[in-house]
């Protein structure tokens, strides 16, 4: 299988170059250059174990990794997983839970990571090359990027985050990881400050390609294939226990990332009749979908921070599809939405169109938290609050024929001030959070200056070779 960028640049490149790249080199995303059709094998994928979906699904899109590396990279991948089925589904009401949580920082962003990390291994372990990874987080993508490549060789990882503005629990999971390949910098500053900072490392060339930067953010197409195996699993269990023939999804949405999986698993034939995008007060997306304008506006926090996104950074790889892989119309597109802020995706009328497939929806704090209420006093079920946004939308779409699967991403111990908020209760806590209370951290404070974190970064570098 080969890659090709959503911009129609460059020449096509397997799958192990697509990891390390990340960013095309004229700026798009990368994507195979077709997607295989599996309605045939569905059959005799239907009661396979997590891992073993896994593969057959990522091998479609890895041929140049051998069947043995593959598998092992898989198992190794869930192996810090808690739960036997990896990403298990539950029955909660009208609904059904995928949840998503059960990695080592409780959050879904560990199934892609822990692929990636041991990806990334691989790969550095054949070409005999290094990566020094760069990575600007406001939560989340920081600790699972941390856990994903913490003491694997050839590699390092700097971690940005705006100092006193993550979430205690947040911080502690990303500061008492102590690997001698991690750093975490703490910047005296905003997100914004650790984003510009990034893309100023990365902009830099010369410097780039002297440090062998590297990149774990969504836009990274091994994240988003990672995160496909989880929609045909849950979509198996369910119509299993159902009887049903198709199912529909309710996704939380940020950078269109999850979503786009569940994509990519819809057009290579899984039975999906609906993917519900759900955003929270920061809602382009939705916007989108229901209008066809894809226009920016401000970022306000909500209790699910995670999704506190105006410009979603997986958004152009749907574009594509849109254009039927036209890719001179998805440059155009993305040069007016820099340049204007908007674009109207047409139909043939010239009117805005919408997608049949994906229905999009709003869930407002006051909404997010009555769902949690709601779900915890009626089902002693408690959902953070990314997948209460999703839950309540999802409700909105519920069909008698296509059961609804809601897509947990969080553990609701993550955003304990959010839940007990919503139910008046101190009732979200996990051991693995609790454990981290007493442990020494390291964490080196830099100034909102990209020469400062450079000259850490070197040092660091220098002194760890
Ligand atoms: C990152 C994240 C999301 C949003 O996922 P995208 O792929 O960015 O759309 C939702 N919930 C949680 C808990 C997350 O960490």
């Amino acid at each position: 299988m080969m890659y090709i960028s959503t911009r129609g640049g460059g020449t096509p490149m397997p799958f192990q170059d697509t990891v390390l790249t990340g960013l095309a080199r004229d700026g798009g995303l990368l994507l195979p250059e077709r997607i295989p059709d599996v309605r045939g094998l569905l059959r005799g994928w239907r009661l396979l174990a997590f891992q073993d979906l896994a593969y057959e699904v990522i091998r479609l899109f890895a041929d140049d990794i051998p069947d043995a590396d593959l598998h092992r990279i898989i198992r190794a991948s869930t192996h810090a997983f808690r739960h036997p089925d990896v990403t298990p589904v539950v029955a909660v009401g009208p609904i059904h839970v995928l949840e998503l949580f059960h990695g080592p920082t409780l959050a879904f962003k560990d199934v892609a990571l822990q692929f990636l990390g041991n990806l990334f291994e691989y790969v550095l372990q054949r070409s005999g090359q290094e990566l020094n990874i760069v990575a600007a987080t406001s939560g989340d993508t920081g600790s699972a990027a941390i856990h994903g490549v913490k003491g694997r060789e050839r590699m390092r990882i700097f971690v940005m985050h705006p100092r006193g503005r993550v979430s205690p629990a947040q911080e502690r999971q990303m500061t008492t990881v102590r690997d001698a390949n991690v750093l975490n910098l703490a910047v005296d500053g905003t997100f914004d400050d650790c984003q510009r900072i990034v893309k100023d490392l990365f902009n830099d060339l010369d410097w780039r390609d002297a440090h062998h930067l590297g990149a774990v953010n969504s836009i990274n197409w091994a994240r988003v294939l990672a995160q496909v195996t989880y929609y045909f699993y849950a979509a198996f269990r369910v119509m299993d226990e159902t009887g049903a023939t198709r199912v529909r999804f309710g996704i939380p949405t940020g950078n269109f990332g999850d979503i786009f999986a569940g994509y990519v698993a819809t057009r290579m034939g899984l039975p999906v009749d609906r993917l519900v995008l759900a955003t929270n007060e920061n809602d382009i997306l939705t916007r989108f979908f229901t209008t066809g304008v894809y226009a920016a506006g401000g970022v306000v926090p909500t209790p699910s921070p995670s999704m506190d996104i105006q410009v979603a950074s997986n958004f152009e790889r749907y574009l594509f599809y849109r254009a039927d892989g036209d890719t001179e119309q998805v440059r155009r597109w993305m040069t007016h939405f820099q340049i204007e802020g908007r674009i109207t995706v047409d139909t043939v009328a010239g009117a805005p169109s919408v997608d049949p497939l994906i229905r999009a929806g709003r869930g407002d704090t006051a909404e997010t938290l009555e769902t949690i209420r709601r779900f915890w006093k009626d089902f002693g079920y408690l959902l953070d609050p990314h997948t209460a946004v999703g839950v309540h939308v999802g409700l909105q779409h519920l069909d008698e024929t296509a059961p609804m699967i809601c897509l947990a991403t969080a553990h609701p111990a993550k955003f304990g001030a959010a839940i007990k908020q919503a139910t008046g209760q101190d009732l979200a806590h996990h051991p693995i959070l609790d454990a981290l209370a007493g442990l020494p951290t390291r964490v080196e404070i830099v100034a909102a200056d990209t020469r400062a974190v450079a000259a850490v970064m070197e040092r660091k570098i220098a002194q760890n070779p």
